[in-house]
């Protein structure tokens, strides 16, 4: 079965081809680290992740690497003074890497307990200088940058004067662009309204500077993603992922930037996420309509009734199509949670019980094999694949109530794929395993206070701890191999 894939850049789904047979090189733009990332963040990466699961599922070794910005992203591109970091620092009175250490923590442990795969490679901005001074001196040396007051800008017009096409991605001509660029300080640096900066000149004030051919300053935020990805997967690549939002100018940028550099479109494949929207506004840090991803799953928040756990969550965002916007509310949620629990009510029946043999089976699992598959490698179609799912689980109820017969070869097979489905591929979790684990870990803790009170002769207390468990139902049994306990 072919893998399509809608393709941003011809705006058609296509027949994907790696460049290297069955390896693939994918590139995420990651977060930019001076706050915790919203819920909506994560709604990206975790499509993005959905992806790369999807991939390695399919036999592919992925090269997959994601980004940390952690230098140089303006909220506008004309003042210096508008670098996120330092206006972060200043605001929580911490060095602008104590910011960087302190949301990177955070989105690596957000990203955990939504259970998304780490990257291959995650490089940072930081860690990049050098690339990046080599790339601009690199554009200047072509002809399609300038120097100006210490700062460097891409020459969009030479760019174009050239045959190629600034806006060719995002779908704009350039007379859009230049009625369209508001003029913003530092503007008048460049020879035009739409020339975007890839390096910028800083004072002794600004604190994130280094030093460069054109004096003290920092890299433009585009150039970043250009310099690490043909760093680390080369000057063309198959797949480049992000948020529909930063198809402009973050990766029109890219795009310009790697023609000039090598003459060679750097990606083949441009794939773009859908937005995650609360009360069908798009969530954003700026606006204030956002929800912190640990919000959610705590329940301390004024928009959901209740707590939702992670995997919750990810189950309501994988009924989404990654392309489509996802609006999130308490009903969606609510809905899911119980979709979520009859799914894993019939994993449990189908693992956990014997069925009796059958000569033939009553529901083709070879067909249902074939469409999961032709859903997954459509443009990696989760909530029709989740569709084909729900037609086993109705399956497996009726099974239960001897309604259905399955042969001990579709039961094998079907087993396989819905662990591989559920688990692997949509990285969805089951709740009890995790609970049981808790549970597990809660009573080992009280089972060796218990021990240390046995030890220290305090009986009044380790009698106390096995007679307050006892009354939950909870039997402690001492024996040759250590105390074990038993759950009525
Ligand atoms: P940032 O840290 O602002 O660069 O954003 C990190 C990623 O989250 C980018 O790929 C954005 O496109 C994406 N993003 C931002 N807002 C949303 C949203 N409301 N829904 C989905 N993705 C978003
Ligand atoms: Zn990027």
């Amino acid at each position: 079965m072919k893998l399509k894939i809608y393709n941003s850049l011809s705006g058609e789904k296509e027949i994907f081809t790696p460049i290297h047979d069955n390896s693939i090189g994918m590139y995420v733009c990651g977060p930019t680290v001076y706050s915790n990332v919203h819920l909506g963040n994560v709604r990206t990466f975790m499509s993005f992740d959905f992806i790369y699961r999807s991939l390695v599922h399919l036999g592919y070794k992925v090269r997959y690497v994601r980004n940390i910005t952690d230098a140089g992203h303006l909220t506008d591109d004309g003042d210096v003074n508008n670098d996120r970091f330092v206006k972060q620092s200043r605001l929580e009175k911490l060095e602008p890497m104590e910011i960087v250490q302190k949301y990177t923590v955070d989105f690596h442990k957000v990203l955990e307990v939504f259970n998304l795969l780490p990257p291959t490679i995650e490089p940072t901005a930081t860690g990049h200088i050098l690339e990046q001074i080599e790339l601009t001196q690199k554009l200047i040396d072509k002809g399609f940058a300038y120097e100006s007051n210490g700062s460097v800008y891409f020459d969009v017009l030479e760019y174009n004067s050239r045959g190629l096409n600034y806006g060719e991605l995002s779908r704009r001509n350039i007379d859009e662009l230049f009625a369209n660029t508001r003029d913003l300080d530092g503007q008048s640096e460049k020879k035009n309204a739409p020339d975007f900066a890839l390096w910028k000149s800083a004072s002794p004030a600004h604190i994130m500077r280094w030093n460069s051919p054109w004096g003290e300053g920092f890299p433009g935020w585009h150039l970043e993603c250009t310099a690490m990805s043909t760093k680390y997967l080369g000057e063309r690549f198959d797949i480049h992922g992000g948020g529909m939002d930063l198809k402009f100018p973050h990766h029109e940028c890219e795009v310009a930037q790697g023609k000039a550099c090598n003459g060679v479109a750097p990606v083949n494949y441009w794939m773009h996420a859908n937005m995650l929207t609360m009360n069908g506004q798009r969530m954003s840090k700026s606006t204030g309509n956002y929800i912190l991803p640990m919000e959610l799953v705590s329940g301390s928040n004024d928009f959901f009734e209740k707590a939702f756990h992670p995997t919750i969550v990810r189950f309501n965002f994988m009924q989404a199509h990654y392309r489509s916007v996802l609006d999130i509310s308490n009903d969606a949620m609510v809905a899911s949670e119980k979709g979520f629990q009859r799914l894993m009510e019939a994993m449990k029946i189908l693992f956990n019980n014997d069925f009796p043999n059958s000569d033939v089976s009553s529901f083709d699992v070879g067909t249902w094999k074939e469409k999961c598959y032709s859903a997954l490698t459509d443009d990696f179609n989760s909530p029709i694949l989740i569709a084909h799912l729900f037609e086993a689980v109705n399956f497996i109820f009726k099974l239960k109530d001897n309604k259905e017969t399955i042969t001990e070869n579709d039961l094998k097979d079907l087993k396989v794929l819905l662990n591989d489905f559920v688990f692997d591929v949509l990285g969805l979790q089951d709740i009890e395993e995790n609970n049981n684990e808790k549970l597990d870990q809660t009573l080992q803790v009280l089972i060796d206070l218990r021990n240390q009170a046995r030890q220290s002769k305090n009986f009044e207390l380790s009698d106390q701890i096995r007679d307050r468990l006892l009354a939950e139902g909870i039997e402690l049994k001492d024996g040759r191999e250590g105390t074990s306990y038993s759950i009525s």
